[in-house]
């Protein structure tokens, strides 16, 4: 199973954009922004813990340089045409170009939205490089972050729980659990999938956000096909998150046709892109986000197995001899001395020789266990462990929760395991994933994920119960 939230963006819009706001036809398709129980204070809490974590790894080009300060104009522009029901004026848009090759942009609330050097480059003018843009403004404005964290949370789970989980999947990524699967590079986790519905919303006021700021609304569908048409050159890193929703191109024009393009073009609007390609040229070629990871790993930084790692080999059984593993302030827990350790942030995952590897372009693992703590609020550990698992069945369509709750002892304390199920599609077999929660004494929910083929259960069952058995809580 892999971890993963859908996180994404939000958009901050200033007061200015309330005054810049001109003339738009009144027949736009009228978007009614999904239903959502969050503050916008907690779309921007979690903005900039992303947005952190994103800036600590992508390389950006220099702030307030010749690309920097051009794309920051072009994005308050377009910021400033986003029509005023959803304008709030706690976000505050900012933009970042990532010295990156791939195709791609993304959008955190508050927090700068980021877009790819490659973007800037594929794109033929600048009404083309605002269609993505104008795109993913459009799911930050919608709250689309946090309106899938409505979807598919139970009600009455805190916002901290929903950090924790982003949190963990970060970490989780290669940790994440059986089928785990690596994120895209630390940005995976808040670049998660988003509904067709919300593509269509995205698609509809992305159009009018374009054509309120002077550029033609047409365009937004052009761009999208010449992402698709580079393929392997990073459009489908754009293209998983955010799917054509099947009539995107028709959407596109249909909206258009209903809108007229406003006079309130930026100043260069027509004159400025030229140069900035040109700037770009002459600039030393820019890595992939490929080549990134790949440095990452190799330093040891990244979350993923090694690169010569394949998962389905043949996999010894747990040895009955166990070694202390040892969380300072956290806990201790034994493990058979046969499972290799990786560590990670927030989670240290335990895996026999042959049960994990890379498996397209994914960590995952098949058989061991993941150890993690993730932040919340929640002082309802039923409440906590159900936003945790949500989290795990979000990243790992194939399983299904399996079963109740039931109590049970762990340290001393009071914990609850969960077993969830499903065909995994790496081994083509029923797996059971097992996951057990408590609270640390300063109220983290920690919990431990225990993965196995459904047919080598028996076989695992002894050290699972060790693993649970002698855990010792030192917080
Ligand atoms: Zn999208």
């Amino acid at each position: 199973m892999r971890t993963t939230n859908e996180f994404r963006s939000l958009v901050l819009l200033s007061l200015l954009s309330m005054m810049a706001a001109t003339a738009l036809l009144g027949q736009a398709t009228k978007i009614v922004a999904p239903k959502n129980k969050y503050k916008l204070a907690d779309d921007v809490q979690l903005g900039r813990e992303a947005a952190a974590e994103v800036s600590k790894q992508m390389p950006l080009l220099p702030k307030d340089g010749d690309v920097d300060s051009y794309v920051e104009r072009v994005g308050q522009h377009l910021a400033q045409s986003i029509p005023p029901e959803f304008t709030h004026p706690e976000f505050h848009y900012e933009f970042s170009v990532v010295n990156v090759s791939d195709i791609n942009a993304f959008a955190l609330p508050d927090k700068p939205m980021f877009v790819n050097r490659g973007m800037i480059k594929t794109a033929h003018n600048e009404g083309e490089m605002t269609k993505v843009m104008a795109h993913e403004i459009s799911h930050v404005a919608l709250r689309h972050g946090t309106a899938n964290a409505t979807k598919s949370q139970s009600a009455g789970v805190q916002i901290g729980a929903i950090g924790g989980a982003i949190l963990g999947s970060v970490i989780g990524g290669a940790a994440g659990s059986a089928v785990i699967q690596g994120t895209q590079f630390g940005l995976g986790a808040f670049l998660l999938k988003y509904s067709r519905e919300y593509e269509t919303q995205a698609d509809v006021l992305g159009s009018q956000i374009m054509a309120r700021a002077g550029y033609d609304p047409r365009s937004l569908a052009s761009m999208f096909k010449t992402i698709e048409a580079q393929g392997s050159g990073g459009g489908p890193q754009w293209l998983s998150s955010h799917p054509n929703p099947g009539n995107r191109y028709e959407r596109i024009s249909e909206e258009a046709a209903k809108i007229t393009i406003s006079s309130n073009k930026r100043a260069g609007q027509d004159t400025e892109f030229p140069a900035i390609q040109a700037i770009l040229k002459g600039m030393s070629p820019a890595p992939t986000t490929a080549d990134l990871e790949k440095r990452s790993r190799s330093s040891g930084e990244g979350t993923r197995y090694p690169d010569n790692t394949s998962v389905g080999g043949p996999v010894a059984p747990p040895s009955t001899n166990y070694r202390t593993f040892q969380q300072k302030g956290l806990l201790s827990l034994s493990v058979p001395d046969n499972w290799k350790q990786f560590d990670s942030k927030s989670s240290v995952t335990f895996v026999p020789d042959g049960a994990y590897g890379n498996h397209g372009g994914q960590s995952v693992f098949t058989h061991g266990a993941i150890v993690g703590v993730a932040e919340t609020n929640s002082t309802d550990l039923m409440g906590a462990s159900g936003q945790y698992i949500a989290v795990v069945l979000q990243g790992n369509s194939y399983l299904q929760v399996e079963g109740k709750y039931q109590k049970i002892q762990i340290g001393g304390r009071d914990g609850l395991t969960r077993r969830l199920s499903g065909n995994s599609p790496i081994t083509n077999q029923k797996e059971i994933v097992d996951i057990t929660t408590a609270f640390s004494n300063r109220g983290r929910l920690i919990y431990v994920v225990q993965v196995v083929p459904a047919s080598e259960q028996d076989k695992y069952k002894a050290a699972f119960s060790q693993m649970l058995k002698n855990v010792n809580f030192l917080d």
